[in-house]
């Protein structure tokens, strides 16, 4: 999934558009890791193309990931995306949630209320979705002008990771939301999973360990969101899943798994908590943000 890209690679500049060069942050046998200056993001350098992302996700993503994806391993951290939703804003409205896969947040949100849309690269995951009754948008909608101001939240549950650029996609996401409207983001947490590289490969599972394209830290995806005209209103921890998607080991892997929901887990909530909501060390976090300029 990875080698071919870094082939085709174009662009190599941050997506927050700074010329200045970013810095090493760690590198494998086909891989390289680079951090921002300014925004603080670690990327893989060079960054992909857009053409091989979307081919990956229209032909291979479903064979690879999307079914494990789609399994109960996910439903914790829809809950958990769903409760930081709830305290924020209340249905009835609109909601689009982008990169829907399967469905299955969109199933709970529905359920709760909310008037749900998806959108997905993946066409067996679309068509796995619109079974289960979610009405699901041409991949190109957000694009196209047709949905301006129409959305009252819009969500991204780890999707940035793997976009062609995710200042561009928080731009189009902050285009459909209406007045007054909310981005809801689920981030992998750069600065949880790369204090976590030298102890997983103590333990053999820096294979578990899954890096995409871009590795967030809070400030990073808080200078995104800004940059489009979002204003960051609430930041947490996030749920973690069950279980890695597709373990090396079946059984340790699940026996470290647990491992980190006992530990890691109320860990990263106590730092949450000591510090006020300013230390956010869990494997993943959400952010929501508010459009600018509407109360
Ligand atoms: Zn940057």
């Amino acid at each position: 999934m990875t080698m071919a890209i870094d082939q085709q690679a174009i662009g190599t500049g941050c997506p927050c558009g700074t010329d200045k060069q970013p810095t090493e942050v760690f590198h494998t046998a086909t891989r390289r890791y680079v951090r921002c200056p300014i925004c603080d993001l670690v990327f893989l350098y060079p960054r992909p193309t857009r053409e091989s992302i979307e081919g990956y996700f229209q032909e291979d993503y479903d064979s690879d990931y999307g079914e494990v994806e789609a399994s109960d391993d996910r439903k914790p951290v829809f809950q958990s995306v769903l409760q930081h939703l709830s305290f924020h804003r209340s249905p009835p409205g609109t909601l689009l949630d982008i990169g829907c896969g399967d469905g299955e947040f969109l199933v709970l949100c529905r359920q709760t209320g909310w008037n749900c849309s998806g959108i997905e690269l993946s066409k067996p995951a679309a068509m796995r979705a619109a079974q289960k009754g979610i009405r699901v948008l041409s991949p190109h909608a957000v694009k196209s002008g047709d949905w301006a101001k129409h959305f009252q939240v819009v969500t991204l549950i780890n999707v940035l990771e793997t976009v062609t650029d995710p200042v561009v996609m928080l731009r189009q996401a902050t285009a459909v939301l209406a007045p007054g409207g909310i981005v809801v983001v689920r981030a992998t947490n750069g600065l949880f999973h790369l204090s976590m590289r030298t102890p997983a490969r103590w333990i053999g599972s820096q294979y578990d360990q899954a890096f995409h394209w871009y590795l967030y830290s809070t400030r990073a995806l808080t200078v995104f969101m800004e940059s489009v005209g979002l204003t960051v209103i609430s930041l947490r921890n996030s749920k973690p899943s069950r279980g890695p998607l597709s373990p090396v080991h079946p059984w340790f892997s699940q026996m470290k798994w647990t491992m980190s929901r006992a530990v890691l887990w109320p860990l990263s909530q106590t730092l949450y908590v000591v510090t006020g909501g300013r230390l956010v060390w869990g494997p993943s976090f959400e952010i929501i943000a508010q459009l600018r300029g509407s109360g």
